[in-house]
């Protein structure tokens, strides 16, 4: 009896040792859940130290190491030295906290490492259920069409996209942009994210064909401001096309007028979008949603669960009222992607239909499992307080001779500053200040001209007591400086 000669040896990646990877595996899970649970005790952020930088320069490993010694290193050179924005006192730019169950339900979608772009499974229909969960919330029909990106900065480009063919036609697909692309014309504010400039770069417009309009008093689009430029741009013969409304514009909170804006994209003819990337969500709040009104309207909006939603990083998503003209917009049809009425290539349209993304991961699971968890009101609800300590805060700084506010709540951001001959250098001082203190982290940014303190609460965890320690050890700092 000759031995087959090719028999291939059994190996896998699997563990040699189920039993020791089980005990290590909830000595993992316990230390992640300690160190959420003891967040308040923690520095909100520390410096990277040199020494903990230099660790990364180690060459690429070609043998093993045990698991334990692996998650040692992650536990002294990685957990400590974090962006800070799980802890309560994280008060910068844009982002949320995360919750527990969403890191749980992240874990079961690694280890079904379920691949969402397509094919006939029941982790589809969960992405199936969020996309009609969103539906309802906004107020858009049954046949529009949903898909879970990385982030909103992806949302709106793929918004543009199908702006865009609304526009030219299906054609551009194959003929790219001819003439006529040379006259289209955006509209947003001054206060729109500057992801909306980029989607115009990336979808061959360029930023100049974003026009940017002036604000009013309350950093909302001004709307007359917005005819005019509409109205001047038809009589040179451009081509108005998209409007782009901010749902909370990220330096002040401001939410345009949509329902002003609606009615100008209804008259005028172009696509109506909404970057909602905090700000939709207010929608679960029934004291932030008349806010939001006109939203329903909208042909698209783009928006993330991972920030005032508190799913885990990353979980945008995009809404497009007309599901067919999406899916026009991105499907191509490939041997290697068809389509069967039976088996597991069964079950299309799939997401890889409505966007680039062919391999995509199962960001729906821990955004059901935060939602289904604590059900849609205490998110809400979580919203509501974040604007409620915004007034609080606002309220504080007001009552405060040597605070300027400058700029009021309108949901959940305050920018304000400490006064001083040189306001600007004091104040970037003390961002950094607070920062590196661990107290607290707001960042920075420059509101009409001036250097301005930007707080913002969109953490669930961030209590009253977060904002009065921020705010005191704004003015300590302040006199130190000054
Ligand atoms: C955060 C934010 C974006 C970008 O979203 P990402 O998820 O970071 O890509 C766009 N617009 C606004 C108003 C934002 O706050």
């Amino acid at each position: 009896m000759s031995r087959v000669p090719d028999d291939v040896p059994e190996q896998s990646l699997d563990p040699k040792d189920w039993a020791e990877l089980r005990a290590q595996a909830h000595r993992m899970l316990d230390d992640i859940l300690d160190f959420t649970q003891g967040l308040r005790d923690r520095p909100v952020w520390q410096p990277v130290p040199r020494t903990v930088r230099e660790h990364f320069c180690a060459p690429f490993p070609r043998g093993p190491q045990d698991l334990e010694s692996v998650h040692r290193e992650f536990l002294d050179f990685i957990l400590p030295f974090g962006g800070g924005n799980a802890h309560p006192g994280f008060m910068g730019w844009v982002q949320g906290g995360g919750t527990v169950e969403g890191m749980l339900a992240d874990m079961l979608a690694a280890g079904l490492n379920a691949n969402l772009g397509g094919r006939d499974q029941a982790p589809l229909e969960v992405e199936r259920q969020i996309v009609h969960w969103v539906q309802d919330l906004f107020g858009f029909p049954s046949t529009a069409s949903g898909l879970f990106v990385t982030g909103t900065s992806i949302a709106n480009l793929l918004a543009v996209l199908v702006a865009r063919a609304a526009r030219l036609g299906l054609e551009v697909r194959r003929e790219g942009l001819g003439a006529r692309a040379g006259k289209l014309r955006a509209y947003a504010s001054t206060g729109a994210h500057g992801c909306i400039a980029q989607a115009m770069d990336l979808a061959g417009f360029g930023t100049e064909a974003l026009r940017l309009i002036a604000v009013d008093d309350h950093f909302r689009i001004d709307g007359a401001a917005l005819k005019a430029a509409i109205a001047r741009d038809r009589a040179d013969g451009l081509e108005p096309f998209l409007v782009v409304g901010s749902a909370g514009t990220v330096d002040t909170g401001a939410v345009d007028d949509l329902t002003l804006l609606a009615d100008v994209a209804a008259a005028e003819k172009m696509w109506f979008h909404i970057d909602g990337a905090y700000g939709a969500l207010g929608m679960l709040s029934p004291e932030i949603a008349p806010l939001l009104k006109g939203l329903e309207r909208a042909d698209s909006i783009a928006f993330d669960f991972h920030k005032w939603g508190q799913v885990p990083y990353d979980a945008g998503f995009l809404i497009v009222r007309d599901g067919t003209l999406h899916y026009d917009t991105f499907a191509a049809p490939a041997a290697y992607l068809r389509r069967e009425a039976r088996g597991l290539a069964g079950g299309s349209p799939w997401p890889c239909d409505f966007g680039p993304d062919l391999s995509r991961g199962f960001r729906a699971l821990k955004t059901w499992f935060t939602l289904k968890v604590h059900g849609g009101d205490a998110v809400g609800a979580t919203i509501a307080k974040s604007c409620a300590l915004a007034r609080h805060l606002e309220r504080r700084i007001r009552a405060e001779p040597e605070l300027e506010l400058l700029a009021p709540a309108q949901l959940n951001i305050v920018c304000f500053r400490f006064r001083a001959p040189d306001a600007d250098r004091v104040n970037a001082g003390i961002v950094a200040d607070l920062q590196e203190s661990g107290i607290a982290a707001p960042s920075a940014t420059t509101i009409n001209g001036k250097f301005a303190i930007r707080a913002a609460l969109f953490n669930h965890r961030t209590e009253q007591r977060d904002v009065d320690a921020m705010l005191d050890a704004v003015l300590r700092f302040g006199g130190n400086h000054s």
